[in-house]
């Protein structure tokens, strides 16, 4: 770290702490060659998720529509928010665990439906009826088929 009052590169750390409840680390740093004292913060990079949704657009990675698309297929079923939001959890953490910039809206309802076919099976078909258009009761039947047989 180059120091700031003389230009010199010989600068040391002589303190570390963490600052900002924990987000990011100050240090407090010493110039060998001028003695003078300086700050630096160093913060961990957060790289906002883009999702691609069906028409192309993008957005921003955002949790809550996850969970507004799961909510409304458990309306009346017998699954405690406690299951939704552990559920979600699983799926948010396969997200971030494939590290990518983007990820289509399409492998993300894939995600969700494949833990709600464990969780519930009748909120896994309205959620896959919303989610894979079903155009009529015949597409509709087939997927319930696939999943009972
Ligand atoms: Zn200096």
């Amino acid at each position: 770290m180059r120091c700031p009052f003389c230009g010199k590169d010989n600068t040391r750390v002589i303190d570390s702490r963490p600052a900002e409840d924990g987000n990011a680390i100050r240090r407090r740093r010493e110039c060998d060659v001028c003695r003078k004292r300086f700050t630096t913060y160093e913060k961990v990079e957060m790289i906002p998720l883009i999702v691609i949704k069906k028409d192309n657009n993008r957005e921003t990675y955002d949790r809550s529509k996850i969970e507004g698309g799961v909510f409304r297929a458990c309306h009346k079923r017998p699954i405690s928010a406690d299951q939704i939001k552990s559920m979600i959890d699983e799926v948010e953490a396969g997200i971030f665990k494939k590290e990518a910039r983007e990820i289509s809206s399409r492998e993300i309802g894939e995600m969700v439906m494949e833990k709600l076919k464990d969780l519930d099976s009748v909120a896994y078909v309205r959620f896959a009826s919303v989610y894979r258009e079903f155009k009529d009761v015949n597409t509709f039947m087939d997927e319930l088929k696939k999943m009972l047989g």
